[in-house]
């Protein structure tokens, strides 16, 4: 039996008949973009990260730029960044001209490593941009206290975090703002693509619901150049169906995580520090070994799929390419290693333990 290493299809699957009825009820109500489903999300998903405000926006690249729009980031400024993340939390800061300062990560958490931070922390910074990688909330406190210190902007990249915890707090409600993204394959995924900025600040939310829709918040009267970028009613209707079973599917994950946990535990895989006070949703399950692409191709040849997340680091794409980028070794060596193995809420625990069993049979 082969384990795919994601299957949205299976994902979505027990959620069907409410999200046809939750489509058909778009459809009949002849609105389709900014109506009652997409206020009626926001209100539900401000309400469960425990925060005053939602803006639904098409996607979460577009919920972390705006944000930085919001502040008033751009040219001049530098925004602090994991340097291990997905290349959207990047982009958000060249995407408004502002200059980008990758962070290195804690070696055994893989989260940016907030004593780090502060090195990087010159007189233009604005704004630490933490990642909550792989479901795991970052150094939140710590990081918190050294915006404080130097009047800094924390901005939550949450694209990976729908639901994790914090020292009981709820990721989006961890800094001054938070970008989620609701891309199929995120914990809270929708039928195509959205996004959402979460915060308890009102006037940044009241700029940032211009900011989606060109501007305006009166139609024709556009107080600033904004952008196009809403969630519509469809995918807020379908993320209204999948929302209700957040903590269920997070729990399946984190079952799921456990027992991958137990049944690794005495083989030379390493796996990401948890620490204490944090809640992972666990987005991915990412095990890491100087063996990596030995393993990878065993379990392709045993019908395991697998990924990586991210096979090459930001700071060597070409996108980014002839700027001059600090070393990045705790980087580097982090994606040399590492391998994602399946994880999703429809996984049984005998999947989970054909998956270790392969891996075991790998190291002998
Ligand atoms: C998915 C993701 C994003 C971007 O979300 P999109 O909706 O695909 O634009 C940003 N940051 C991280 C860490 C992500 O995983």
């Amino acid at each position: 039996m082969s384990i795919d290493f994601l299957n949205l299809g299976r994902v979505n699957a027990p959620y069907e008949p409410a999200i046809r009825d939750a489509i058909d009820r778009v459809l009949r109500s002849g609105y389709y973009i900014l109506g009652q489903e997409t206020a009626a999300f926001e209100q539900e998903f401000a309400h469960y990260c425990g925060v005053r405000h939602c803006i639904g926006v098409a996607n979460g690249l577009d919920a972390l730029h705006l944000i930085l729009r919001g502040y008033d980031i751009g040219a001049g400024d530098e925004v602090i960044v994991p340097a291990n993340t997905f290349i959207a939390t990047w982009l958000a800061v060249s995407l408004v001209g502002a200059r980008i300062v990758p962070v290195e990560p804690d070696e055994s958490t893989w989260n940016i490593d907030p004593q780090r931070i502060e090195e990087a922390i010159t007189p233009r910074t604005r704004a630490i941009m933490p990642v909550h990688l792989y479901g795991a909330p970052a150094q939140m406190d710590a990081i918190r206290e050294i915006a404080q210190r130097h009047r800094l902007c924390v901005i939550e990249d949450a694209a990976q975090a729908h639901g994790a915890r914090y020292g009981g707090r709820r990721a989006g409600g961890l800094g001054d703002a938070a970008g989620f993204s609701f891309y199929p394959g995120k914990n809270l995924g929708a039928l195509g693509d959205g996004g959402a900025i979460t915060t308890n600040d009102d006037e940044l939310a009241e700029r940032l619901r211009k900011l989606r829709n060109y501007g305006s918040s009166i139609k024709y009267q556009h107080d600033v150049a904004g952008v196009n970028s809403r969630l519509d009613e469809i995918q807020s209707a379908v993320l209204r169906v999948k929302l209700q079973h957040l903590d269920a599917d997070n729990a399946r994950r984190a079952a799921v995580a456990q027992a991958y946990r137990e049944a690794l535990a005495d083989t030379p895989v390493e796996l990401m520090r948890v620490p204490g006070g944090t809640e992972s949703v666990w987005h991915l399950f990412v095990v890491r070994t100087p063996e990596r692409d030995a393993l990878r191709d065993y379990l392709t040849a045993h019908g395991i799929g697998t990924q990586i997340h991210y096979p090459l680091p930001c700071h060597r794409q070409e996108a980014f390419a002839g700027q001059d980028w600090p070393a990045l070794p705790v980087t580097e060596r982090l994606q040399a290693q590492i391998l994602s193995l399946p994880m999703a809420p429809y996984l049984s625990v005998d999947d989970v333990a054909q998956v270790a069993a392969q891996v075991k049979a790998f190291f002998g």
